[in-house]
């Protein structure tokens, strides 16, 4: 953290150190974090590219899935070459080459509530590339335990959303208190996804976290931000506190296997 930048580093990331409000210590605060990129889809491939080359030193890629050739219309950091192969290894390739100096830790696994904590130790801020609510649950809640910042992504067929969820404020549990309906909404692989909106929206969560890591900026707070490619339109919608949330109340869990994650990832108080 208290080593200056060599010469190869300062030319490296010469244009965003021209930035007045980004110095050599902001640049370092980067180089010594670690950032946990859960999926490697289209939001975390979008995010992945850019944590890597502004300089994130170490990038741990959680994700249980293979490369499919319907994944190459968006998840950018895959390529034809890849089907077939495990996305934490078509990831760390892609990584590899952009910079070979960045610590790459594979973990090619599913999310569950058992292997949450070990994901999350000693993560400075976790990116979430997850599309199912099942996940984004358990790591919404064990990233409140830890203390860890929890920036969140969504995305549907044009349409999409981030929010920042960092402890002392709401968490994403305080805009969905619980997974709804299997039957009301789309899910999983064949959900329709225009090919630019998880760059999109992936590139804003990279934003927030290098914000976050820099200590650069006003992280984006008590808000989510909703996007609609159809309309070339931005809405921010505040979000508060819930006084009864059961992760981030006054009340909350001490332990994430305390959720039902099976269903609809409701926590009984
Ligand atoms: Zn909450």
């Amino acid at each position: 953290m208290n080593r200056s930048l060599d010469a190869h580093q300062r030319d490296r990331y010469s244009r965003q150190l021209a930035i007045d409000a980004f110095d050599e210590a902001a640049q370092r605060a980067l180089l010594s974090s670690r950032v946990l990129v859960v999926g490697v889809g289209g939001l975390g491939s979008a995010a992945v590219q850019y944590l890597a080359a502004a300089g994130v030193g170490t990038l741990r890629i959680a994700d249980h899935g293979t490369v499919k050739r319907s994944n190459l219309q968006r998840q950018v950091i895959h390529g034809t070459d890849d089907i077939g192969e495990p996305k934490v290894d078509s990831a760390a390739r892609f990584i590899e080459t952009l910079d070979p100096e960045t610590e790459v830790e594979c973990r090619p696994e599913r999310v569950d509530a058992n292997g949450v904590e070990s994901l999350l130790k000693s993560v400075d801020v976790v990116v979430d590339g997850l599309d199912t609510f099942q996940g984004r649950f358990i790591v919404n809640d064990a990233a409140r335990l830890a203390g860890v910042p929890f920036v969140h992504g969504a995305i549907y067929a044009f349409e999409g959303q981030y929010a920042v969820f960092r402890p002392g404020g709401p968490c994403y549990r305080c805009l969905l208190p619980e997974a709804p309906d299997p039957e009301t909404v789309p899910s999983g692989e064949p959900i329709g996804v225009f090919s630019t909106l998880p760059g999109v929206v992936g590139c804003l969560q990279a934003t927030e976290a290098l914000k976050i890591l820099a200590g650069v900026g006003t992280p984006l707070e008590d808000r989510v931000v909703r996007c609609d490619a159809t309309d070339a339109t931005f809405v921010d919608t505040p979000l508060e506190q819930d006084p009864d949330c059961p992760v981030c109340g006054p009340d909350p869990i001490t332990s994430v296997t305390d959720g039902d994650y099976e269903g609809d990832c409701r926590i009984e108080r």
